[in-house]
């Protein structure tokens, strides 16, 4: 059992649950059921934390997603952080289909955080329509997060 999800410039990579193939589900359907295209079955909307493994990832699922985006800032030396995973993981699974969770490693990612103006971590931010609409930082349950982001 996989803990996240990947994604590439176009859309999140979602697993058939009946046939394992790869599927590409794009930002701009993430609010649509899409359909295995090996198998023809129906895919669940993405369930775990997507891993942002690119700035251009970064830019494309905030713009492009018509579901609510939340975006938890974190690195490997941050105890809370490491903390927050378990949290921010149940909070996706409970979130699918009205919102995306999504993980930058301000590590690896350093021009994404700077641009987004991260100073505390882990960092929160809400994205809507492209844009953000709040932030918040420090350890919190799922609930707590997604009663904050107004998807619970
Ligand atoms: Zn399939």
């Amino acid at each position: 059992m996989t803990s996240s999800l990947t994604a590439d410039s176009r859309g999140i990579i979602q697993p058939c649950p009946a046939c394992d193939s790869a599927n590409r589900i794009a930002f701009a359907r993430l609010s649509q059921r899409g359909r295995c295209g090996t198998c023809k079955a129906g895919l669940p909307f993405p369930a775990l934390p997507v891993e942002v493994s690119s700035e251009e990832i970064f830019t494309n699922l905030v713009a492009q997603s018509p579901l609510p985006v939340i975006v938890d800032f974190w690195a490997e030396w941050c105890g809370p952080c490491k903390m927050m995973a378990p949290e921010f993981t149940k909070a996706a699974t409970q979130a699918s289909g009205r919102a995306i969770l999504a993980k930058v490693n301000t590590e690896k990612l350093p021009g994404v955080s700077s641009a987004q103006r991260i100073q505390g971590i882990p960092a929160f931010i809400l994205y809507k329509g492209g844009n953000e609409a709040d932030r918040t930082t420090g350890f919190q349950p799922a609930g707590r997060l997604l009663t904050w982001a107004g998807v619970a």
